[in-house]
């Protein structure tokens, strides 16, 4: 073994327990070298504090020895997420949403009387103060956006234990988070509604959310389940590959990539193994469509990388899943048994001679994390973050072998297109932007939620979708594509939703989210919330982005205090100067967009006089 500098502290027996556990129960799969052990990394320091509440040196040094992983090291990779404490901490950790979605839902003024009342808020990271609630051991945090706009304002409880517990919940009042901190949250009986569109017969990514039931692999194929893979395998990899390619499927994880020419990528490499990664980071501040999907309708989700793993020659693959969805986390876990039982995960899967296995990772509170190149570090077993490209994931990703990367939505999409044939997906939509978008509906509207509709409908039609601006009130603005995307005025509405249509109008469709505000919403704290997440979430790798998202942090903040060096105008130039470099200079497209929304309310709304 190689010299580790291991620290002399011995893990109690719970944590010993907890993480030979974590790490007997994960998958090897043919790593080798650096790899062999490493990628344990990250489900073991998790393990430890889901048993214990956070990361003790004991367990570290338990963890180190195991996977022959420096303790200096794995510490790096421990602070990088933001779920993970490496100071001691309450048992129960309530994270509490105070992100763009929720804003307008009155998490501002939940905050400033969880402060008032309970005290405030724990930090992140190792400087974390610890906050005890009455009689309790437990902490609350403030949180970027959970995921869970539709019911605004969100939390998410995390209690370690023998029986960790893990819970997202909406629409809270201060009662409930009382509740939460309290112990007495009934977790049962905080059920969410149905989503806005259940049952309606267009549906076809959302055709089984809130229809069957999530838990059964039966129901699934009573409702047309596995039909699509048993196509795929009569017409063989290539065939599917052909019908993807002939589909016009672009990426819906919002780099619009053509699904088919990546997949055909893969599958000429001739290094072996092949992967395949379904990125459900899904973190972009306003979107919560794949937590939809996943929860409501997770065999959709095996079947689909299924198919894509058979297509492409992939003999693993990962469902890179973010952390604060712990509901999409037990629904996959308990598809994947099934679909294992059944013979529809393993070896040879429908007797054709396919193997292909897969297992879930669960992020670690790391917006990055849905940064492709990051999810290879992440799972690795390293800080996640970005890598530079070329080289391609398609030539070498995780492991640095072949990887197949798409995000949840559109790798769904190719039940349809198995199913129906390519040609005929493509129907659907415009030339350019083919078959059924999902669309997230959060902020002053009505009925929040997820929304699907045909590829060309409008911003006007999707408000129209969810009711209506809120309260009768007056449209303001609209964030569309999330935090890195753009803000758009009322006079855009008649603006076709497809990657052509945005684009004319020099704004982008990112994740799908449509976040509006109506005329009353403040929007200087909402864009110093996008900086401080910005600021907040840059990996601090390359320095236009380190530094410029703290600079723009700055600026807006001395602007909104009315305090600007010189007059407002040398601020915003400033700003645009920030921006500028940001976009130009950084390394990936976190710290490419950190200024785009920004940048639209400045010179699109002309929000700061
Ligand atoms: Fe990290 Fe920001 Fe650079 Fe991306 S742009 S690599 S997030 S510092």
């Amino acid at each position: 073994m190689p010299d580790l500098k291991l620290l002399g502290d011995e893990p109690t027996i719970e944590e010993r327990e907890a993480i030979d556990t974590a790490i007997a129960s994960l998958h090897q799969h043919g790593t080798t070298g650096i790899h062999k052990k490493r990628h344990l990394l990250l489900p073991a320091l998790q393990a430890a504090q889901e048993r214990v509440g956070w990361i003790s040196e004991g367990a570290f040094n338990h963890i180190c020895k195991t996977l022959e992983v420096p303790p200096a090291d794995a510490y790096g990779t421990a602070t990088f997420y933001a779920l993970l404490a490496v100071e001691p901490r309450a048992k129960r950790v309530l994270h509490v949403c105070e992100d763009v979605a929720c804003m307008p839902r009155g998490s501002g003024a939940l905050i400033a009387e969880l402060e008032r009342t309970v005290g405030p808020a724990a930090h992140h990271g190792p400087e974390g103060s610890h906050v005890e609630i009455a009689d309790s051991d437990a902490v609350w945090l403030k949180s970027p956006c959970l995921g869970l706009c539709d019911h605004a304002p969100a939390a998410f409880l995390q209690v370690a234990g023998e029986k960790p517990i893990e819970h997202l919940f909406g629409d809270v009042t201060m009662d409930t988070i009382r509740a939460a901190l309290g112990g007495a949250l009934d977790i049962a009986r905080v059920a969410r509604p149905k989503i806005p569109q259940a049952g309606q017969p267009h549906l076809r990514l959302l055709q089984r959310v809130d229809v069957v039931d999530p838990t059964s692999l039966d129901d699934y194929r009573a409702h047309g389940g596995y039909a699509a893979l048993r196509r795929a395998t009569e017409i063989g990899p290539a065939g599917v590959v052909r019908e993807v390619t002939d589909s016009k499927l672009m990426g819906r994880g919002g780099a619009a990539f053509p699904t088919g020419r990546k997949w055909e990528a893969v599958a000429k490499q001739t290094v072996r193994p092949h992967y395949i990664i379904c990125n459900a980071d899904e973190s972009e501040p306003g979107t919560f469509k794949d937590r939809s999907i996943m929860e409501g309708d997770p065999f959709s989700l095996v079947e689909s990388m299924t198919i894509a793993a058979y297509a492409t020659g992939c003999e693993f693959g990962y469902i890179y899943l973010r952390g604060e969805y712990p509901l999409a986390h037990e629904r996959l876990t308990n598809a994947m048994a099934k679909a294992r039982a059944r013979g529809l995960l393993g070896n040879d899967i429908l007797g054709t001679g396919f193997n292909f296995d897969m297992e879930i990772r669960k992020g670690g509170g790391a917006y990055i994390c849905g940064e492709e190149t990051s999810i290879f570090n992440s799972i690795e077993g390293f800080r996640g973050e970005p890598r530079n490209k070329p080289p391609f994931p398609v030539e070498s990703g995780v492991f640095h072998r072949p990887t197949l990367i798409n995000n949840v939505e559109t790798l769904v999409n190719v039940l349809a297109i198995v199913t129906e044939g390519g040609p005929a997906f493509a129907k659907t939509g415009t030339e350019a932007s083919t078959g059924p978008k999902l669309f997230c509906l959060s902020g002053c509207v009505e009925r929040p939620g997820v929304y699907e509709v045909p590829f060309g409908a409008t911003l006007r039609e999707l408000i129209d979708l969810a009711g209506g601006v809120a309260d009768g009130k007056k449209l303001g603005s609209i964030l569309l594509g999330g935090a890195s995307g753009l803000f758009i005025g009322p006079e855009d509405l008649d603006m076709p939703l497809t990657f052509e249509g945005v684009k004319a109008s020099h704004a982008t469709l990112g994740s799908g989210v449509i976040l509006v505000l109506d005329d009353s919403v403040e929007m200087l704290p909402i864009l110093q919330r996008i900086a401080a997440f910005f600021r907040d979430e840059s990996c601090g790798q390359c320095v236009p982005c380190r530094v410029g998202t703290v600079r723009q942090e700055e600026a807006l903040a001395r602007i909104a205090a009315g305090t600007p060096i010189g007059d407002m105008k040398t601020e915003i130039s400033l700003l645009d100067d920030i921006g500028l470099v940001m976009k130009d200079a950084s390394i990936c497209g976190l710290g490419q967009t950190a200024y785009s929304a920004i940048e639209s309310a400045i010179h699109r709304l002309k929000v700061i006089a």
